[in-house]
């Protein structure tokens, strides 16, 4: 997808998270110089198969599997430092040399135990289906203007300054919720000392890294986490995560202007899946939606959470095209499907006895829609070693065919395994 006019490019996911990003990046990083993580935390889970083994990344941007490129974690990210630095150690147990390669925003916020804490306790309340790993409590923080940030490590010194009043806030809020926890003072500067030594080497103005890397011709890969759907301002709210998944939080998170950005991937499966609570509309009934699961392997990388599994559904996808401007589909996963022998795909809702189009603002509107669905042929055939389009099995090119007529995005990928190899670029 990188051409001459395309130099910066974003890779979001248009459904609800999980589309197999990390594999696009993957396969996409090949070809760039740079990838960015701009959003999210440690509560996504890219997974990238290479041979027999297998890698989940959930704050280094999955281009690191690439020895030529160099990875950043934006400003828009809150970094957990200490599953960043053990994921830097298990690349590096495996060979991976990271060095000079890691880059960290300084703006960045930090997520920490405090921040883990409320996240438990709040979650009893809400039961949103967080992943709870601290993230919305640490994007609250930052909103709040009350967040730490990766560039105070550099006065550490002034640690108990930084982190009295916020423990002493987190732990009152711990105790009107409910929560027997509290969080250490003691510990947290600890924490932070500790932190700063390593996690300074990496911190830099990225933003200005990314900006020249753009101005010198370089190709940028920006990496979104979770999906359109997930949206704090476009998701299914309040069943949403607590930032900009949609491409123009990446230019936010990246620290780069939009007009900086020529070329937006928006990664589908062949069907959808959902983690956590919130209306799926297309959810596929017994015993198909098991099946899709156990086909597809669903169960979450970070939680193991069996994820609920259903068909397409395109108004969904043509929401997140819209709102993310997408330039492109890749579809992936198209190899689950391979043993239907029908396959719904949903065309349109009905609302309340009316048609509807568009996707409802409101929750409960959504979790009342019913899917319009057209049956298409299975193609009950393997596709997992097609490389080329014409090597898929024409009911497969038909499948293809129609989804991309719904979504009114042209196919550039498409995705038939989780190896490295099995894709097809058209
Ligand atoms: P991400 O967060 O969007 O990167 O998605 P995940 O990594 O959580 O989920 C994608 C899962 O699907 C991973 O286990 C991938 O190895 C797997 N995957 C990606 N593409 C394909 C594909 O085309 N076919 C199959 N069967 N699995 C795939």
């Amino acid at each position: 997808m990188f051409d001459k006019k395309t130099t910066c490019m974003v890779v979001v996911g248009a459904q609800w998270g999980d589309e197999g990003k990390g594999k696009l990046v993957d396969v996409l990083a090949e070809q760039a110089d740079f990838v960015v993580r701009y959003q999210g935390g440690a509560n996504a889970g890219h997974t990238v198969v290479i041979g027999e083994s297998q890698f989940i990344l959930r704050q280094i941007p999955s281009g690191i599997l690439h020895q030529k490129v160099t990875c950043i974690i934006g400003n828009g990210v809150v970094l957990e430092p200490e599953n960043l630095f053990s994921e830097l150690d298990q690349l590096g147990a495996r060979g991976i040399d990271t060095t000079g390669r890691l880059f960290v925003s300084d703006r960045a916020h930090l997520v920490l135990p405090y921040h883990k804490l409320l996240d438990a306790a709040s979650e009893k309340s809400q039961n949103l289906g967080t992943t709870g790993r601290g993230i919305g409590p640490a994007y609250e923080d930052k909103y709040g203007r009350r967040g730490i940030r990766v560039t105070d490590l550099r006065r550490v010194k002034c640690a108990p300054h930084l982190l009295t009043e916020r423990i002493t806030r987190a732990n009152r809020l711990l105790e009107m919720m409910g929560s027997a926890e509290r969080a250490s003072l003691e510990a947290h500067i600890e924490l932070l000392e500790r932190l700063a030594p390593r996690l300074l080497p990496l911190a830099a103005d990225t933003g200005l890294m990314v900006h020249r890397a753009i101005r010198d011709g370089r190709r940028v890969l920006l990496e979104g986490a979770q999906g359109a759907l997930l949206d704090v301002d476009h998701g299914t709210y309040p069943y949403v995560t607590s930032s900009n998944t949609t491409s123009g939080g990446a230019a936010v998170g990246a620290g780069i202007g939009p007009t900086a950005i020529n070329g937006v991937l928006g990664v589908v499966k062949a069907y959808t899946t959902r983690v956590g609570n919130g209306p799926l509309p297309t959810e596929a009934e017994s015993p198909h939606g098991e099946r899709l699961r156990e086909l597809g392997g669903e169960f979450g990388s970070v939680t193991g959470r069996p994820r609920r599994c259903g068909w397409f559904d395109a108004t969904v996808v043509r929401y997140a095209a819209r709102v993310n401007g997408l330039t492109g589909l890749a579809v992936t996963k198209l190899d689950v499907l391979d043993t239907f022998a029908e396959i719904p795909v949903g065309v349109a809702y009905r609302l309340d006895d009316a048609s509807c189009e568009e996707m409802p603002s409101e929750v409960d509107a959504l979790g009342r829609v019913k899917p319009i669905y057209e049956v298409l042929r299975g193609w009950e055939k393997p596709t997992g070693t097609a490389r080329r389009l014409t090597d898929l099995p024409s009911g497969a090119r038909s499948y293809l065919d129609r989804l991309e007529a719904l979504a009114g995005v042209p196919v550039r990928y498409v995705s038939v395994g989780t190896r490295r190899d099995q894709i097809i670029e058209v």
